[in-house]
């Protein structure tokens, strides 16, 4: 049973839990440094970014998840974990940082406050038909995508919604408030490989 920790320390982790769980996963909250090393595989939540990069770091836990995930470790972050994950946020808010962990530059509140939330039917290769149901959420945009990133789903108009950058995977989207979990059951498939 691989063992895949979620980022606790706020947002909803729970239902990224629940997910994993559902998948024969054995899923454990993360909030301290030394839980990392006990971990095959790492999902950052959606919640609050800006708040994430503090909890993070006055957990003592920025540094370390750099290097785990510089390390190899599978990680996948959905929209404010996405945000956490790369390596610009055009948009953050003062002295706010990530972890540089995905050659890509966000824009946090890219759809405006009039198109708040919705939900698309997205056209994603990597997990095939149907088309994934993707609910968006404040949700960023990523700008920019660097040479050794790969698109895995844009919308209609082109703005990138999901990349992968070898052990890194990130999503505007939160298929944890869906009921189809492919992402999660594409996500556990690279933790098993890179077992
Ligand atoms: N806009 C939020 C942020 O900046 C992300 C929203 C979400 O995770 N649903 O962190």
């Amino acid at each position: 049973k691989p063992r895949v920790g979620v980022l606790a320390l706020q947002g909803d982790f729970r239902e990224h839990i629940a997910v994993l769980r559902g998948f024969g996963a054995e899923a454990v909250p993360v909030r301290r440094a030394s839980e990392l090393p006990e971990i095959d595989g790492l999902v950052i939540p959606g919640g609050e970014s800006s708040v994430m990069d503090k909890l993070s770091r006055t957990f003592g836990l920025r540094d370390p998840l750099r290097e785990a995930i510089a390390g190899g470790l599978p990680v996948y972050g959905t929209c404010a974990g996405l945000i956490m994950l790369s390596s610009s946020i055009l948009d953050g808010i003062e002295g706010q940082e990530s972890l540089g962990a995905l050659d890509i530059d966000v824009r946090r509140n890219a759809f405006g406050s009039q198109t708040d939330s919705f939900e698309v039917a997205l056209e994603v290769a990597a997990i095939g038909d149907p088309p994934l149901h993707a609910v968006f959420i404040r949700a960023p945009v990523v700008e920019r995508v660097g040479p050794a990133v790969e698109t895995l789903a844009a919308l209609e108009d082109g703005r990138v919604v999901a990349v992968q950058q070898g052990n890194v995977l990130g999503t505007s989207f939160h298929p944890e408030m869906t009921q189809d979990h492919r992402f999660h059951e594409y996500f556990l498939k690279r933790v098993r490989a890179a077992r």
